[in-house]
């Protein structure tokens, strides 16, 4: 069944008014009829099974009979931060890919040798929101402005878990092997860097903050595979 996003302030008790371009959806798309069962996410954790009960023009008004709370939400709640790209389309692709995951949190960085510039926000927003509905999630990853990895790395201890998958440490631990001890971790943190790579600053950086430099394997991966395989190996195993 397809999942409707209810703005937060839409959902008073047990009802909940659908607008806008879900509206349309419903009613013209989908011709959905008073008295039709529908799913509906406020992105705030909260998954509600509704009827509708009244449709008017632009709004479609339902009573909530039963709320979940974090159905299907992994149980890391994980941020991932990752380098602006030199192609955006590649950014677009990792934020589609990371809210199907399962992140709560995405970071696109500013870091020494990112060369992408383009902060495209509102695109991210929407690309995550659909994301949401068509994986079935009932969390909105919260998308950030652009951050230094400077200020993203100086608030790394609030997380649990943090991890940085860097490819020329040939003495940093396999993800894989590393994450076996950490399964009950409930927040973590991934940094993954640019195409040119992080900074040796930005390492020692990172390790004064306690971030522990993983591999994903021999081979070099773009960053938005590398950003992929580290969530899968995060969420994953929690
Ligand atoms: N030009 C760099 C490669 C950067 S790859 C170099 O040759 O040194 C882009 C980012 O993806 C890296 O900063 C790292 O975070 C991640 N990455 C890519 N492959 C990786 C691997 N095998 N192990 C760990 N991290 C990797």
């Amino acid at each position: 069944m397809d999942t409707f996003f209810v703005l937060p302030q839409d959902v008073h008790g047990s009802t909940l008014v659908l607008r806008g371009e879900e509206h349309r959806h419903l009613a013209r798309s989908l011709r959905k009829r008073i008295g039709d069962p529908i799913l509906a996410t406020d992105g705030e954790d909260n998954l509600f099974e509704a009827v509708i009960t009244s449709l008017g023009r632009d709004e479609a008004q339902c009573d909530v009979v039963q709320t979940h709370l974090r159905k299907n939400e992994a149980r890391v709640s994980l941020t991932l931060a990752v380098s602006l790209l030199r192609n955006p389309a590649r950014f677009d692709f990792l934020v589609e890919k990371a809210t199907e995951l399962g992140v709560r949190a995405i970071i696109p960085l500013q870091c020494e040798r990112t060369i992408g510039r383009q902060d495209r926000h509102d695109r991210y927003a929407k690309i995550a929101l659909a994301a949401m509905k068509q994986s079935g999630r009932c969390y909105l990853p919260k998308i950030f402005p652009v951050t230094s990895f400077e200020a993203v790395v100086a608030h790394a201890e609030d997380h649990a878990l943090r991890l940085m998958p860097h490819e020329r440490t040939e003495q940093s631990q396999f993800i894989g092997s590393l994450i076996k001890h950490h399964e009950s971790a409930k927040t973590g943190l991934v940094l993954v860097g640019p195409e040119g790579g992080f900074s040796d600053r930005e390492l020692q950086l990172a390790a004064s903050h306690a971030v522990v430099p993983v591999s994903l394997g021999p081979r070099r991966l773009r960053s938005e595979t590398a950003a992929m395989v580290s969530v899968a190996w995060v969420v994953g195993a929690t």
